[in-house]
């Protein structure tokens, strides 16, 4: 193993494509900072029991796959697998519930970590932008967060995504489904294993893979038969917002995803390009979560998109963001004083706000020229002596390919007029 390699299950973003990920976080927080939520940002790790409590004991991300450690203080910590628990735990400390201003519309960006088994589109360190909405019950909430997504892979140039929507019930009337398909589950040949979960998640069931299993979940009571009006009634209403904002998706009745906290509203972004990782993103209604942290009711929404994977799906189908270059003006001069001059230049140029970048370490024209091509800047300002002794540099085109020699003090106006 070479000592430059990062740890297992994590990959570095570096140049020119770590500018894809500033991209797509960009893009995926544009229509949130448009839409009323402020920004958030928490620690990378918690006190372990608000996942525990929070995600749920019997999921895989907390059973399996967290990374869990005692501090030298003998805190018990974990660094956070998402998102949601620790913005509701951020929001309920600094009282942002009581300030009649519900429901606190938040968004974050930032890393997450879970021990999984690495693959493509899964990592034990990965990035998610995400957004809440703590603290209201209200159908048009859903699905603004779901419009709001829609809009951000839109954006992007994303076409081959699928939504998915389900409802998972609420308190009344999920523990009743919850009751007749634990009665079901147990007349099955399950694994000891799948039997522990079907007594302690048993609509988890439901999302296993395995085709045996799948062949006599056949006839399973479903969700959609035991919904209570309320929930029925709200969830016709999130679809028809959807729906007549132009958004299409899917029903999907097995649809009960990987924690534990949701409850009506279940959603998630599938991207048909990605192989078995397919979730570039997720979310739904969490109405219990506050209080399984010891908080008051607060009826909440929220989704968390995985940027890797959105990354992943854009290659998928071939799109080319329009990335401008980051370079606009380099810079290459030629001897010591036209070093020192053209490097004031830059430093003019740059605090006008035109980007630009400079020719280090003593390269020859021919080395500089090939630094300023690679830069993609639209202009290379070439100086020699000569040209300083009449007061000027030349200006090179390199799209055009034409020179102009352009004085000395007018050079940050005409560059400036000539990008616009
Ligand atoms: P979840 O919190 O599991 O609903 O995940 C939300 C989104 O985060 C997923 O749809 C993925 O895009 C992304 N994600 C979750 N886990 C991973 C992982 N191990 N590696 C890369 N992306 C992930």
């Amino acid at each position: 193993m070479s000592t430059f390699k990062a740890p297992k299950g994590t990959y570095d973003l570096i140049p020119p494509v770590s500018v894809k990920y500033l991209a797509v976080r960009e893009a995926i927080s544009a229509p949130l900072r448009n839409s009323g939520y402020g920004y958030i940002e928490t620690p990378g790790f918690e006190d372990v029991g608000l996942f525990a409590r929070g995600v749920g004991e019997s999921t895989d991300i907390v059973s399996k796959e967290m990374y869990a450690f005692e501090t030298k203080g003998g805190d018990q910590l974990a660094l956070r697998p998402e998102g949601t628990a620790s913005v509701l735990r951020a929001a309920l400390e600094a009282s942002l519930h009581k300030q009649g201003n519900l429901p606190v519309k938040l968004w974050y960006s930032g890393s997450y970590y879970r021990y999984e088994r690495p693959q493509k589109g899964r990592y034990r360190h990965f990035s998610q932008v995400g957004a809440e909405a703590i603290g209201a019950e209200d159908p048009a909430l859903d699905a603004e967060l779901i419009i709001l997504a829609d809009q951000a892979y839109r954006s992007l140039g994303l076409r081959n995504f699928r939504i998915l929507l389900n409802s998972l019930g609420d308190k009344e009337c999920r523990p009743v489904y919850r009751e007749a398909l634990q009665n079901f589950l147990r007349g099955l040949d399950l694994d000891a294993e799948t039997i522990r979960r079907a007594e302690i998640n048993p609509l988890r069931v439901l999302d296993d893979k395995r085709v045996d299993v799948q062949k006599q979940l056949v006839g399973a009571p479903m969700l959609r038969d035991y919904l209570c009006d309320a929930c029925k009634a709200y969830h016709e209403e999130v679809r028809a917002l959807i729906t007549a904002a132009g958004v299409a998706f899917e029903d999907d009745e097995k649809l009960v995803r990987g924690l534990d906290y949701y409850t009506r509203t279940t959603f998630e972004f599938v991207h048909d390009g990605l192989g078995s990782q397919s979730a570039v993103g997720g979310g739904g209604r969490y109405d219990g979560l506050s209080e399984m942290i010891g908080g008051p009711a607060l009826p909440s929404v929220g989704w968390a998109l995985g940027v890797d994977r959105t990354v992943l799906a854009l290659e998928a189908e071939g799109v080319e963001l329009d990335i401008p270059a980051a370079t606009s003006v380099f810079a290459v001069a030629l001897g010591d004083e036209a070093r020192r001059v053209l490097f004031g230049k830059v430093t003019e140029l740059r605090r006008a706000g035109i980007a630009a970048d400079f020719s280090y370490g003593g390269k020859g024209l021919k080395g500089a020229m090939k630094d300023a091509n690679r830069s993609g800047a639209r202009f290379a300002v070439v100086a020699g002596e000569r040209d300083l002794a009449e007061g000027v540099v030349q200006l090179k085109d390199m799209e055009a390919g034409e020179q102009t020699p352009v004085a000395l003090a007018d050079l940050v106006e005409v560059v400036k007029t000539r990008l616009a």
